[in-house]
């Protein structure tokens, strides 16, 4: 060997034993764990906006870890509540008690929203708060699974904009749910949780960096010409015009924020205060954030996926995104903590804009022809108790004080309901099995039953109907691909690099985290560890 060969190897093995050196940096569990919910985010929008990302956002996370290209919503409703909660609990609504934003509930007679609770308070903000906590949540999250698994030694905390998106996801025993009360511009929480507001988050809440927010007013990115993904002739847009003044809402209006990017910011400033103050991802045993993004669901609902404020919006939040993983890396270490990112529902196309490119889409009236039909057939002065989530409460007592039979009734006004040219099909939820429907979809609907919570009649509208009384704006709820297809991303602790196009579920996502951090998965979980993202 001559002398050059063995300078060569020496140098090889000093080199190696740097890589080790490096790699031995990596902790043995993922100090972290942030799971970020991006309301409304369609899959699309990751190859839709590409072009205008920066290279360390969410292409970092294409780049470095692994994306799930087909993710899906396993069961019908989609909505913020019940997307969640189907998250955090690797369940589906007929388990975990969480089939909508809110359901009629017949002893109380009354819509139950899903994470109303009389028995506790709001903490932290002007007190006109409705008090919230996670009770009706029926089954474990993963966070109170990481909880159990540490002897409660673990961090968990959640921050959203919206009450359901902080709490659901951080479950029954974390150490804090936070959410924005509008009336006051502050995070508040629940004594759920605990008996004050936490000293960190009062004076998070003292600085009022919303009012920082609003001085930046919302300008475009970019000049308005290079968004060409956009419709700038949008109706909503052409009225008001950019740049959108905010200042003006500064000591008066606290929920404008919502509706605007700036409610991603504030919500991620408040997730680093919150690492900050609970020393989150700062020991050996596993902490988690669990961050919902509320805004872009409110500026979607407003806008529609072509329009301007939406590729503006995520050429805002692609940024954040780098900012926030900077901030990770540099706090507790490139590759110590585990990211994912998700959405709890997509969206639909505004029907306007498809019908003027002659694309099937309608917004439709409220129509009570169906019902009056089987109320005159039977006599009948009430017959539709309440609906929600597109499915219908009869009223039990009308029918048995007339005599009737119940089955015949309902059975007549499914048959009336089917005769809708908008309806696709309406059938008896009691006999979803009954149905003629590809199995994708029955199955979705079987997994949204809940025997407790639903209503008797399912109604299935055409893809691209719903209800609405404007031109304008959208929205979501159905069981079609537009709001089921989801972005399922993964980075860091125990991620492989690279991307699956097999069909994966919404309700996989506990599973995984459960085989990656080596926990028991949810007590409701009906859901599998996605194994090709496992290192
Ligand atoms: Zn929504």
């Amino acid at each position: 060997m001559t002398r050059k060969n063995i300078v060569g190897i020496i140098a090889l093995l000093v080199l190696c034993g740097n890589n080790f050196a490096q790699r031995t940096t990596i902790s043995p569990k993922p100090k972290l764990v942030v799971g970020v919910m991006v309301d409304q985010m369609r899959w699309d929008y990751l190859y839709r906006f590409q072009h205008r990302y920066g290279q360390n956002g969410l292409k970092r996370v294409l780049r470095e870890g692994f994306s799930c290209e087909n993710a899906q919503i396993s069961y019908a409703q989609t909505v913020t509540a019940a997307g969640h909660a189907s998250v955090y609990t690797g369940s589906v609504p007929a388990i975990n008690g969480i089939m909508g934003n809110e359901w009629y509930d017949r002893s109380l007679k009354r819509d139950v929203y899903c994470v109303e609770d009389d028995a506790v308070k709001i903490v932290g903000g002007t007190g006109k708060g409705e008090p919230m906590s996670p009770k009706n949540l029926i089954t474990t999250t993963i966070t109170d699974e990481l909880e159990m698994a540490t002897n409660f030694r673990s961090k968990v905390i959640g921050v959203a904009i919206k009450d359901r998106g902080s709490i659901l996801p951080a479950g029954h025993a974390a150490d804090g749910a936070y959410w924005y009360d509008p009336s006051s511009g502050n995070f508040v929480s629940s004594t759920w949780y605990m008996k004050e507001i936490s000293p960190w988050a009062a004076a998070f809440n003292h600085r009022k960096l919303i009012d920082s927010c609003y001085r930046l007013n919302w300008n475009l990115s970019h000049p308005i010409e290079t968004y060409t993904q956009s419709d700038v002739n949008n109706p909503s847009y052409a009225k008001n015009p950019f740049p959108r003044k905010l200042e003006s809402n500064i000591g008066k209006n606290y929920g404008a924020i919502s509706s605007t990017p700036w409610g991603n910011t504030l919500t991620l400033e408040f997730s680093k205060a919150a690492v900050e103050a609970e020393a989150m991802g700062m020991d050996s045993i596993t902490d988690f954030l669990a961050i919902s993004l509320s805004s872009p669901d409110y500026i979607g609902h407003a806008f529609g996926p072509n329009a301007i404020e939406i590729e503006d919006n995520y050429i805002k939040l692609d940024k954040e995104f780098e900012l926030f993983f900077n901030y990770l890396d540099k706090k507790v270490g490139k590759g110590n903590y585990l990211f994912f990112l998700t959405a709890d529902h997509a969206v639909a196309h505004v029907p306007a804009f498809l019908q003027e490119h002659q694309i099937p889409a309608k917004t439709m009236k409220t129509s009570k022809k169906a019902e009056e039909a089987t109320m005159k057939k039977f006599g009948l002065k009430k017959l539709v108790e309440a609906s929600a989530n597109y499915q219908l409460y009869l009223n039990r007592k009308s029918i048995d004080s007339a005599g009737l039979d119940f089955g015949a009734v309902k059975s007549d006004l499914i048959a009336e309901l089917n005769k809708e040219e908008d309806v696709l099909l309406a059938f008896d939820n009691a006999s979803i099995n009954a149905v003629n429907l590809p199995a994708e979809f029955k199955e979705m609907f079987v997994k949204g039953f809940n025997h407790k919570l639903a209503g008797d009649i399912q109604v299935v509208y055409r893809p691209g109907y719903f209800f609405s009384n404007s031109n304008t704006g959208t929205t979501h709820g159905s069981m079609y691909p537009y709001d089921a297809h989801i972005p399922l991303l993964w980075m860091g602790w125990g991620v492989k690099q690279g991307l699956t196009h097999r069909k994966v579920y919404m309700s996989d996502i506990a599973a995984t985290l459960g085989a990656i951090l080596k926990i028991q998965v949810p007590s409701g979980n009906v859901g599998s560890a996605i194994q090709e993202l496992i290192k």
